[in-house]
């Protein structure tokens, strides 16, 4: 098949996931498989597993990947669900929606948890933190999230991540839009349980998540899962014996997947994908304050995932308006998602290159939707 007879897409996806993905990724969907075969679960499923703990870290031996169905938030919810025994306690800390469906997560599924809840522009305080575990002793886990997509600030996730092992506590964190665009090893990070998907920096389509854990911790969620559909210690089990899943899979994203992971690696690896996202984004904020647009975030917070803006306050503006003359014009952004003040946000990653993003600021100048 010659993929250059694939139509191409009407719009380019500026957004945080899912995403643009390339034409070889979605041409990778156009066969069916046999889930018991090898052909799908040694020479597809094991592969996956096996890449990501390598992109994932230089102690892959210490560390194992369980793919898990559904979108990135039934991955989270696995890893909650499974990796907290009844007589132990969880700290959030969440400075974001993700953050924040993290509690809505242990809420539902009867978790004891404390929180650090902080605004959406604020980066938690790692004094605080040390606080926090200095006075409750009792907590014996710690969840956080990467890249807080909700704006797209970045979290120091390496330095709370040391606290939480100095005090002997088990990291989870929801690396869901960062991991494979921003280098990281989970191994010197200190990182338990990282989550990610198919649908965000990997560049493949929405249909599962995954996550990537120390072995040793894999082995004491045994038992301990809130939900059967979302055990991992069964999922993880299950996968080790020859790439199989527990219940069916989402084969053609998992093909695709594999060929996600493929063009990332012909791309020159996660630090060649975060110096093309770190340009995307660059460029973006350079156009967009040329032309008097204000970023939510200082540069020193900011990720090179997605970035917030404030909305024009031109009293003609509105998002729709404004988001359906950016797509007529080839582009599709996302709403803001904070809870105080109105912003929009534009995804940086995907199969987005700098010249696309030079097109979207003149596209921008051209409709006009700026500042007064
Ligand atoms: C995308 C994302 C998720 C998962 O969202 P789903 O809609 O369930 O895929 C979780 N956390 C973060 C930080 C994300 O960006």
């Amino acid at each position: 098949m010659n993929i250059n007879n694939l139509p191409d897409n009407p719009y380019l996806l500026l957004t945080p996931g899912p995403l643009s993905t390339s034409k070889s990724v979605k041409a990778a969907m156009l066969q069916d498989w046999c889930t018991w075969d090898e052909d799908y679960n040694l020479k597809v499923v094991q592969e996956i597993r096996y890449r990501l703990t390598l992109l994932a870290t230089s102690m892959s031996g210490l560390y194992s990947t369980v793919l898990m169905q559904g979108s990135g938030t039934f991955a989270v919810e696995s890893v909650i669900g499974s990796a907290i025994p009844s007589s132990c306690k969880l700290l959030i800390i969440a400075n974001g929606a993700y953050g924040m469906r993290m509690i809505q997560i242990a809420n539902v599924l009867n978790i004891p948890y404390e929180t650090y809840i902080l605004d959406e522009v604020s980066q938690p305080d790692i004094d605080q933190v040390r606080e926090i575990l200095e006075k409750m002793p009792e907590i014996t886990h710690l969840a956080i999230v990467h890249c807080e997509t909700t704006t797209g600030i970045l979290n120091p996730v390496r330095e709370i991540t040391a606290l939480a092992k100095h005090y002997n506590k088990t990291t989870i964190v929801d690396a869901m839009s960062s991991f494979g665009g921003i280098p990281m090893d989970v191994h010197e990070w200190q990182i338990d349980f990282l989550i990610s998907s198919a649908n965000k920096c990997i560049q493949g389509v929405p249909g599962f998540g995954f996550i990537i854990a120390r072995k040793d911790k894999l082995e004491q969620c045994k038992n301990q899962a809130r939900s059967l559909s979302l055990d991992l210690y069964d999922q993880w089990i299950t996968m080790e014996n020859g790439g199989k899943w527990r219940f069916t899979s989402p084969t053609h994203v998992v093909r695709a997947f594999l060929q996600a992971l493929v063009e990332l690696e012909e791309e020159g690896g996660i630090e060649k994908r975060y110096a093309r996202y770190s340009k995307n984004q660059k460029i973006l904020v350079k156009g967009m304050r040329e032309i008097g647009f204000t970023t939510l975030l200082p540069d020193f917070m900011h990720s090179p995932i997605i970035t917030s803006f404030l909305s024009p306050n031109q009293k003609e503006y509105s998002f729709i308006k404004f988001y359906n003359l950016l797509k007529d014009n080839g582009y599709v952004i996302y709403p803001g998602k904070i809870s105080k003040g109105d912003t929009f946000r534009i995804g940086n990653i995907g199969v987005v290159n700098p010249s696309d993003i030079d097109k979207l600021v003149e596209a921008i100048i051209s409709i006009k939707f700026w500042g007064d």
